[in-house]
């Protein structure tokens, strides 16, 4: 399907702009193109024709992309389909790739996922923690600098006061006083003007901040679930795992994996699927809380952490969650239907009883496959000897 040579589409570019050059094209108004000499008119027309219906081809096969796979008319997914049709964005043409030949179709919430795990990419936890320092560096230097000038300009008018003081009890210097004055007036108009910039500076430092603020939290969160996602949770881990052997508290880890959910997609279509796989993330975030964190892990995959809590008692929290799910009769949505149970199983392991945490994340994972393999839907506990 990505039969079409590379446009001038390029991943640097926003989106909006990509799509207004682009619309630029298609009516034949880019405003980069050279005039053509009146000799090479005729040759240069042609190449003209060439690229409109080249790149109309492109509009079609946009179009065309978004009805095969039934996607929303959105900005996401026009700008995905433009760069798998370009190959303008290496990274979104091999996700397509894959996901086709594992599924066969994209979806609306996949490309949301993929779009959002791309951005985390570009953006890393890390980066974003020094962008974000130096924006708290610059808004102490611009509070400093307010105090600064304000009681500059007080200090200022003061000493000028008592001059003016002094001078209007000689009696005979109207004119030096009225200067003084007006000095006075103009400093502490001048302050004033100072000090709005400085406000206006600190307010943009804050909408930075706090833009920053929520591109760092896009970075760490799954865009289709909303919960942490994996790089998340791997810090999360780090604390937790620092936080239980600093207080000889027990800590406990869980995978839980949605049985059969390819199936469910294949029956039901991926968007009933990502719905589903919304619905037991709000079930596990249900006994989630500061002792206790959940995450996408990736796919149909969860993770969860228990602090305080020993394996057996995790093992029992997730199993209620397990019936609980076991015990709804969901449907969907998109036609009314019933659906078919839908459970997950779990694997259980205590973090503080291996050798490091890669081997109880291996001991859970294990727990999880002997879960799977045994029936699935029901939750194991690592034995230790495994
Ligand atoms: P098992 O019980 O052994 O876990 O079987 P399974 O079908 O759940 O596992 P398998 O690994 O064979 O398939 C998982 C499927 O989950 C395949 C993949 O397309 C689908 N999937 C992964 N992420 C998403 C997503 O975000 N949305 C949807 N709808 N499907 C997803
Ligand atoms: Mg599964
Ligand atoms: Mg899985």
């Amino acid at each position: 399907m990505n039969a079409t040579s590379p446009s001038s589409a390029s991943p640097q570019h926003g989106l909006t702009d990509r799509l207004t050059r682009w619309a630029r094209g298609l009516s034949g108004k880019g405003e980069e193109e050279e005039q053509p000499a009146p000799e090479r008119r005729a040759r240069a027309s042609t190449a003209a024709n060439r690229e409109i219906t080249r790149r109309r081809k492109l509009y079609d096969d946009i179009g065309d992309f978004l009805f095969a796979h039934d996607l929303d008319l959105t900005p996401i997914n026009f700008s995905v389909a433009l760069d798998y049709l370009t190959g303008a964005n290496i990274g979104i043409e091999k996700a397509v790739q894959a996901v086709m030949m594992e599924r066969g179709q994209v979806s609306n919430g996949w490309v949301e996922a993929v779009v959002a795990e791309q951005r985390a990419d570009d953006i890393t936890p890390e980066a974003l923690a020094t962008m974000l320092d130096k924006v708290e560096e610059s808004l102490k230097l611009f509070t400093g600098l307010m105090h600064e000038s304000r009681s500059s300009a007080k200090d200022y008018g003061a000493a000028l006061q008592e001059q003016a003081k002094d001078l209007a009890a000689g009696g005979d210097a109207d004119a030096v006083l009225a200067r003084l004055v007006n000095l006075t007036r103009s400093m502490v108009e001048k302050t004033r003007q100072v000090e709005t910039q400085l406000r206006d500076n600190q307010k943009q430092t804050q909408a930075l901040q706090s833009s920053l603020e929520s591109a760092r939290k896009a970075a760490e969160h799954d865009f289709l679930t909303g919960l942490p996602n994996r790089r998340a949770f791997e810090g999360a881990l780090r604390d937790e795992l620092a936080l239980a052997r600093e207080q000889g508290e027990p800590l406990a880890i869980a995978f839980c994996d949605i049985d059969h959910f390819k199936t469910i997609n294949d029956t039901h279509g991926h968007d009933t699927g990502d719905r589903v796989l919304k619905f037991v993330a709000g079930l596990l975030t249900k006994i989630s809380n500061d002792r206790c964190h959940v995450a996408r892990h990736g796919g149909e995959e969860f993770v969860m952490l228990f602090r305080g809590k020993t394996a057996l008692e995790a093992c029992a929290l997730v199993n209620k969650v397990r019936e609980d799910l076991a015990g709804r009769s969901l449907v969907n949505r998109a036609n009314g239907e019933k659906m078919e149970q839908v459970t997950f199983s779990g694997g259980v392991a205590d973090m503080l009883e291996y050798e490091n945490s890669r081997a109880a994340l291996r001991a859970a994972d294990r727990a999880l496959y002997l879960a799977k393999e045994h029936g699935r839907n029901r939750v194991y506990l690592a034995a230790e000897a495994d």
